[in-house]
């Protein structure tokens, strides 16, 4: 074999090409900053697309991937393992849960969940309440059923012929919902804010109404918190701070800090449908990724990281708005906690990519959500003058594209 050098050229000869990736190769990284391969230093407001909450190799993470990686990597479903009991005991501890399955992504945690609301479904109601109801701008991972559930239809494109039995409504609309919603209807799945489709919160008004609908229609409510969970929200899960409790919750991205795993919660009474052989996963519950992950939700959910978020959300808006102040770039800042978007003006929809590539000229890693949103979603655990240096950096580039 030759070697060629690692270069980002080489994408394009031995990657399929689904993604796009910046020209630069990050190598190392460290809280909230990453080097590249010439050893240029990057602010990171990206966090691996809201994943890396508590930032690059944090030591507590590092300490706990090593130190189960010496000892237990993987045993399968057939056996069980300390972490991944430790991990759903306190899980269950934190949250409405009484019962918790694991994946590795965020994708497998909603199928799972959307299969249990259809099992739960037919083991108590029969063959005719079958349907789901979602949202437009929904994201809820790329397998053929999520990618349906979600409410995109540009991912679904070309993929028919698609799974049926799905209904989409439009999000914080509650009387699309109540017209959508019937004795047919088996579950309602929601970002309670939603992430990709442009970084929309619910209203507490529609996702109490929509809990109201489904209690009415007994239908399951899965709040999809892949994103917005982990302390991202500034509560553990986002559902916490609207007093709002689904029946099944599904989370992945940040609970892993960067390790690839997910999980879904819910109630032992629902939990019950899918009993033994009726679903499963290779590598969900590995000791790898509940170790590190036990470790990570022992620090999101420490009421002063919390707390920090909020206290972050105000630096990270109070930036914003002055640079607004002299670009008049957005039109609308949105977000909950650190999962934050600025709503590009009309002046520069289509644009939000430009924006990337300018901020990334200036040492700075941002997200789009759509081609009209940025979207931000840094570790909770970013040191406040590391905010001010990034929004420095986001300002000149914006600055430059503004030129
Ligand atoms: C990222 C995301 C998913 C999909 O997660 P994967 O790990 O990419 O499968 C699902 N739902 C939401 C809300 C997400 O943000």
């Amino acid at each position: 074999m030759s070697h060629t050098p690692v270069t980002r050229a080489l994408f394009d000869q031995v990657m399929v090409p689904n993604y796009a990736p910046a020209a630069i190769i990050p190598v190392r990284g460290e809280g909230s900053r990453l080097w590249d391969q010439d050893g240029r230093e990057y602010i990171d407001f990206a966090g691996g697309i809201a994943v890396t909450g508590l930032g690059h190799a944090h030591p507590a993470l590092v300490a706990a991937l090593t130190e189960q990686a010496q000892k237990l990597w993987h045993v399968s479903n057939v056996l069980t393992n300390e972490p991944a009991l430790r991990l759903a005991e306190r899980l269950c501890e934190l949250t409405f849960a009484e019962r918790v399955f694991f994946a590795n992504s965020g994708a497998e945690a909603n199928e799972a969940a959307l299969k249990l609301a259809r099992k739960y479904s037919a083991d108590h109601f029969g063959a005719d309440k079958r349907e789901i109801i979602a949202f437009t701008q929904s994201f809820h991972g790329r397998t053929l059923f999520t990618v349906t559930v979600g409410g995109q239809p540009k991912y679904t494109e070309g993929f028919e012929p698609l799974p049926p039995g799905i209904r989409h409504v439009p999000f914080n609309d509650l009387a699309a919902c109540a017209a959508a919603i019937s004795e047919r209807t088996c579950a309602v799945i929601l970002e309670p804010v939603q992430g990709e489709g442009g970084v929309t919160p619910a209203t507490p008004e529609f996702l109490q109404g929509v809990r109201a609908l489904c209690d009415r229609h007994q239908a399951l409510l899965i709040f999809d918190e892949v994103q917005c969970g982990n302390g991202r929200s500034g509560h553990l899960y986002a559902y916490q701070g609207y007093g709002v409790i689904p029946d099944i919750l599904t989370t992945a991205k940040g609970i892993g800090g960067g390790f690839p795993i997910s999980a879904m919660l819910t109630t032992a009474a629902i939990a019950h449908s899918l009993g033994v052989g009726s679903h499963g996963t290779t590598y969900g519950g590995n000791p790898l990724g509940c170790a590190v992950a036990g470790a990570a939700l022992a620090i999101f959910s420490d009421p002063a990281v919390l707390a920090g978020v909020h206290h972050k959300h105000a630096l990270f808006r109070a930036g914003l708005e002055r640079i607004n102040q002299r670009f008049a770039v957005f039109s609308e800042l949105r977000g909950m906690g650190l999962l934050l978007g600025c709503q590009l003006s009309p002046a520069w929809h289509g644009r939000s990519r430009d924006f990337i590539k300018a901020a990334l000229d200036e040492g700075l890693l941002i997200l789009v959500a759509g081609p009209d949103v940025i979207r931000l979603a840094p570790s909770l655990i970013i040191a406040d003058e590391l905010i001010e240096q990034g929004l420095q950096r986001f300002e000149q580039a914006i600055a430059r594209l503004c030129a």
